[in-house]
């Protein structure tokens, strides 16, 4: 068989690409083993404000013009809908917090993303003795409806195989690639955390940092924005909430832990004041980078080979962007950016 393209992971990086291929009426087969799950579980949640700092999110308005159209996009081929616009409140704690808010309306690129009215806490069942900010252009993708419907699409297609990627099977000639009956002329490895497995991109220093989420019914809660605060509380719907999220070095594994949901119950009591009962958990392992920039390019040595990976905690609105400029890096020779082509790591 021969095709354009050979795709190893469907979650958002894999499935940008593939989008980017189908536009450009390429061909391709993917590969996805469900070894990983960070696309699944993610909270999805767009945000193009750092509350932490109010300082702004890396490219945000030039990332939320690509991404947002993207998913519109799909929502249109599949008739479904996975993007949730709604306002994100932070919760201030403390008169400073609360000044540092208003001191962000001098950033040029915040100030556009933030309501200059505050909100007070009048929603009952919420923690919180000041002021609430209100952040504009703020959403959520449904991650897992959204990559299972499109694997689902690729399967009726014949455009994946529910297998595991075996790189040693991989057999590099001058001009293309061969693994088992397929040839290609590219591989893009869009593995996120199992890059660890790839011989031929281990190198790079991708770091893991799990995080883990619970699901709530709580039904005296009755917000329909996103809370946030020490952990966000986001509304899914029939008085159920998502929380999270934990942030682990250390644990490489996607299992939700009894540690992870200790600490979300910890920090929920001091945001949410009414009873709440927990229906479930899932946990994912975000693939991430020390200078917080994808890892995106081409193998130093393999020119047929390339990367696809680092979206870090913002795959959402970083996924579109950065399958773009790989594939007109790929096609057309176009320069990468050097903030995210892998050539930074020498
Ligand atoms: C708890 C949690 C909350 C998050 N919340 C948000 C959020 O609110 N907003 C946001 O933007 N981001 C969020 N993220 C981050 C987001 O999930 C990631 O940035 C993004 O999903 C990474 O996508 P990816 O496709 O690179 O990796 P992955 O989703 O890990 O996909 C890689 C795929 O490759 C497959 N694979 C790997 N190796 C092989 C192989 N050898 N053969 C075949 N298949 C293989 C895996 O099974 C997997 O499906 C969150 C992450 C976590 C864990």
């Amino acid at each position: 068989m021969k095709v354009d393209y050979i795709i190893v992971g469907l979650g958002l990086a894999g499935l940008a690409f593939a989008e980017e291929l189908i536009t450009a009426k390429k061909t391709f087969m993917v590969f996805e083993d469900a070894s990983q799950t960070s696309s699944l579980v993610a909270g999805g949640v767009y945000n193009p404000v750092i509350l932490k700092r109010f300082s702004p999110v890396w490219n945000a308005k030039e990332q939320l013009a690509v991404a947002l159209p993207f998913y519109e996009r799909l929502e249109k081929k599949f008739n479904i809908k996975f993007d949730e616009k709604f306002v994100i409140k932070k919760v201030f704690k403390s008169i400073k917090d609360q000044n540092n808010w208003f001191v962000a309306f001098d950033k040029p690129n915040v100030a556009p993303f933030l309501d200059e009215k505050l909100d007070k806490n009048t929603y009952s069942g919420v923690i919180g003795e000041h002021y609430f900010g209100n952040v504009k252009e703020g959403g959520r993708i449904n991650t897992l409806k959204l990559v299972e419907t499109y694997r689902n699409y690729l399967k009726e297609n014949n455009c994946i195989r529910f297998e595991k990627f075996n790189h040693k099977e991989i057999i590099l000639e001058e001009d293309l690639v061969k693994y088992q009956d397929i040839e290609a002329s590219t591989i893009v490895f869009a593995e996120g955390f199992g890059i660890k497995e790839n011989p031929y991109f281990k190198h790079l220093p991708l770091e893991e940092v799990k995080g883990e989420l619970i699901t709530i019914y709580a039904p005296e809660l009755e917000i329909d924005f996103l809370l946030k605060s020490t952990l966000f509380v986001m509304p899914l719907g029939n008085n159920t909430y998502k929380i999270g999220a934990t942030f682990n070095h250390l644990d490489k594994t996607s299992e939700p832990s009894q540690e992870g949901r200790e600490e979300l119950v910890e920090k929920l009591q001091k945001v949410i004041s009414v009873p709440y009962t927990i229906i479930d958990q899932t946990a994912g392992i975000r693939p991430t980078v020390k200078d917080r920039r994808p890892m995106v390019g081409i193998h130093p040595e393999f020119k047929n080979l390339a990367v696809l990976n680092g979206l870090g905690t913002r795959g959402v609105i970083i996924a579109p962007t950065v399958a773009r400029n790989l594939f007109h890096h790929i096609t057309n020779n176009e320069k990468l950016d050097d903030e995210i082509d892998i050539k930074r790591f020498k």
